[in-house]
């Protein structure tokens, strides 16, 4: 892995640097290791200005306002509300300064609601008119409101997945005064996560244009959904999108390291609704491959897992996640560490996911009262 070590050495002044920045050596790595350290903590709030950049993510701008909102994620906005605690309610987003307060193991954090579970990806006009008939018109479950939720989320990813890309040359830096095996084994990291996340954006660009497409054209037939209708509020509310890899029999549904193929994406969404809540899980008919098997499994367990069911997945593919506090403190220790767990080693680069990662793990997280499953899957 570590080749370039030798090469480090007699590396000319004028030759291209090791790290494959393509600058030469002499601007980049040379005398690196006699810098000044570098502190972590400005690096990351380097990193959070790609995080929280203002920008709409609508491709076709003729319409855009130009004042940025933070759009929403959880539908309506008063979702947030039944589920606060004076105001605020919990999130497992660690900052690197919190994972080295607790020894790398994510924390929920208390985050105010305005700033939970929103992000700076569209203009007004864009936030309000696209959402309209989520935000402004009773949950019904329709194919226009289930694309909206799917749009928003893979919306989110997108935004989420661009910054991640933004600042892996910032975590390239983060390599100054430390000797020359610590500098590679720094960018050997970040040009393998820069390979991964690449990949992915050029998979979710893709999906994401097409969204885009069907809702330039108002075309809302291709969507698939479940909708899981509670009579209470749930005390998670998420949106995002992921690719299944494994479903709730452990099966492999798809390759996630085949780069010839396009990865199907689903999308998951967690809200109050007018009579209690939702859980709804959309996709388009290109991704029914995975979706469907991946959402028939989900389907299949018993009664009394489905709702844990809902609450591993989500702490096992969102990081965009809202959490009452009161459900949170009062819930035992063993079933907090469990989640803090999957959160935190769920696909972790290093290890990644295991094929049982949605198995029953036999705890029992919450008491949903279910009122009705809709599905379309044709
Ligand atoms: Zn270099
Ligand atoms: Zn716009």
């Amino acid at each position: 892995m570590f080749q370039n070590l030798y090469m480090t050495k007699k590396l000319g002044r004028n030759e291209l640097c090791w790290c494959g920045s393509g600058i030469k050596y002499k601007r980049c790595h040379i005398d690196r290791e006699h810098q000044p350290l570098v502190n972590p903590y400005e690096i990351e709030k380097e990193q959070k200005k790609f995080f929280t950049k203002k920008y709409c993510i609508f491709p076709d701008k003729s319409k855009c306002d130009g004042q940025i909102v933070r759009a929403h994620t959880i539908q309506r906005n008063g979702s947030l509300d039944k589920i606060a605690y004076d105001g605020h309610v919990y999130q497992l987003k660690p900052s690197l300064t919190d994972l080295f307060k607790t020894n790398g193991e994510a924390a929920p954090k208390s985050v105010g609601i305005r700033n939970a579970t929103t992000f700076t990806g569209f203009c007004n006009f864009h936030d309000s008119e696209i959402f309209k008939p989520l935000e402004r018109v009773s949950f019904l479950g329709n194919d226009e409101q289930c694309f909206l939720l799917a749009f928003r989320a893979v919306a989110r990813e997108l935004y989420t997945k661009r910054a991640a890309i933004q600042s892996i040359p910032l975590w390239r830096e983060s390599d100054r005064g430390k000797d020359i095996l610590s500098q590679q084994i720094i960018q050997e990291i970040c040009s393998a996560y820069k390979k991964g996340t690449e990949r992915g954006l050029a998979t979710l660009e893709s999906h994401f244009n097409e969204y885009v497409e069907k809702f330039i054209a108002k075309d809302f037939r291709e969507i698939r959904f479940l909708i899981i209708l509670l009579k209470n509020v749930p005390e998670i509310m998420f949106s995002g999108g992921f690719y299944p890899e494994f479903n709730f029999k452990a099966e492999l549904l798809q390759d996630l390291s085949d780069l010839t193929k396009k990865s199907d994406l689903l999308t998951h969404s967690s809200f109050a609704s007018d009579e209690g809540g939702a859980i709804v899980y959309s996709w388009l008919s290109s991704s029914d491959n995975t979706c469907r098997n991946f959402v028939e499994s989900l389907l299949e367990l018993n009664a009394n897992d489905l709702p844990n069911a809902v609450v591993r997945l989500s702490f096992e593919q969102s990081e965009n996640v809202a959490i009452s506090p009161l459900w949170w403190d009062s819930m035992e220790s063993a079933k907090q560490e469990a989640i803090i767990n999957r959160f935190t080693y769920a696909g972790h680069p290093l290890v990644g996911r295991s094929p049982e990662c949605l198995a029953s793990d036999g705890l029992n997280y919450v008491n949903w009262n279910i009122q009705d499953i809709k599905v379309k899957m044709i």
